[in-house]
């Protein structure tokens, strides 16, 4: 630990500051789809990895590597903060969507491959930057995990500023939802297998450098409409983000109850250290997912009524993301610039069973 809590106060709101200002414009970015498989890209050191809404974030992530010699987990919570502090980005920090109460709860963990710390926090409230908070926590705490209340208090106490996170468009939202419920219904009442149409959402975000350090974050508002306390995956190491400095690093966005409880993103890194290349280990690791899923959540083929993307980057600078079903795409940033790529799958998109609707034409975007 080499900063005090007044220099981690500056450091961390200049660096949030900075990820603002530059990220529309970050170097090298291409606003085109690669439609070549990852796992024909040599590898290449370094890279940045993340979900597709990460684009922005992989550009500053990557320059701050290359041309800051920043530390990889500064550089893709930079990265990060550039949707965290997006009042358009409703899946992540500043206009995430809220809870059943209409109350913003937010998730976010990291870790530090080099020197094998890791943070995280989840149901924080009225802190724009849950991924600061969780490197917080893993500098400046014997603990790995803030939850609620404490994790807010925490934040406070680390200098973060309090302010309301549920933006106008993101309150209108709710108020759709919340028009089509019927004040009866118990959680699991419904006739058709799935009729609950959440909102996911969701940034991770792999960085490693010219050394072969990585580092992993992962950070969300969660699934919109959750009960009061629910966490996700995303603050869970292990399950929303996990890196090996020895192997490399994995993290995941969709349904967080699937990926909980296969310890997803552990898995991949471990399916890595196996000898699987990064997009083969994230098959591997849906694959797994499918078979760990309940019979309710599958349709009659045994294919899941959900999605889930898994990215990953190996140490030697490999890199490969895979979703359950066809059509997702993610961000890198290397040599070649920043794009989107087109992830692997398991199964195509057109055979993904379709969620009924609620009756009520109301129904939130
Ligand atoms: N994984 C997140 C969660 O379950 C949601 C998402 O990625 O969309 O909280």
């Amino acid at each position: 630990m080499t900063l005090s809590r007044r220099d981690f106060l500056g450091a961390g709101a200049a660096a949030a500051a900075t990820a603002v200002v530059s990220g529309k414009a970050g170097a090298g970015l291409v606003e085109v789809v690669d439609r070549s498989l990852a796992r024909k890209s040599a590898a290449s050191r370094p890279v940045v990895v993340a979900s597709a809404n990460g684009i922005r974030g992989v550009a500053r992530a990557y320059d701050m590597i290359t041309r800051e010699n920043a530390d990889t987990l500064d550089a893709a919570i930079a990265g990060v903060n550039i949707q965290e502090l997006d009042p358009e980005d409703q899946s992540v920090g500043l206009g995430g969507l809220p809870n059943a109460e209409g109350v913003v709860q937010l998730d976010a963990s990291c870790m530090h491959g080099p020197t094998k710390r890791a943070g995280g926090v989840a149901c924080i409230e009225d802190i724009a930057t849950p991924s600061l908070v969780a490197k917080a926590v893993m500098d400046y705490t014997d603990h790995v995990l803030l939850v609620g209340a404490g994790a807010k208090k925490f934040a406070l106490q680390m200098g973060f500023k309090e302010q309301n996170l549920l933006t106008e468009e993101s309150r209108q939202d709710w108020l759709r939802w919340r028009a089509c419920l019927n004040g009866n219904d118990a959680w699991l009442d419904h006739t058709d297998p799935v009729v609950i149409k959440f909102h996911t959402g969701t940034i991770n975000m792999i960085a490693l450098n010219a050394a072969g350090d990585v580092s992993t974050v992962t950070t969300t508002s969660g699934l919109s409409w959750k009960l009061p306390g629910r966490v996700g995956d995303s603050p869970l190491i292990g399950a929303g983000q996990y890196c090996d400095n020895l192997v490399g690093g994995a993290g995941t966005t969709g349904r967080g109850e699937a990926v909980m409880k296969t310890c997803a993103s552990f898995l991949t890194v471990e399916h890595m250290r196996q000898g699987m290349a990064p997009e083969q280990a994230c098959l591997k690791t849906l694959e797994r997912i499918v078979a760990m899923t309940e019979a309710r959540l599958l349709d009659e083929r045994g294919r899941p009524r959900f999605d889930v993307d898994f990215y990953a980057v190996s140490k030697d600078g490999r890199f490969g993301s895979a979703s359950i079903y066809s059509g997702s795409r993610f961000a890198v940033a290397d040599a070649s610039g920043a794009r989107h790529v087109e992830s692997a799958y398991l199964y195509p998109r057109a055979e993904r069973p379709r969620t009924p609707r609620p009756a009520c034409v109301n129904q939130a975007r």
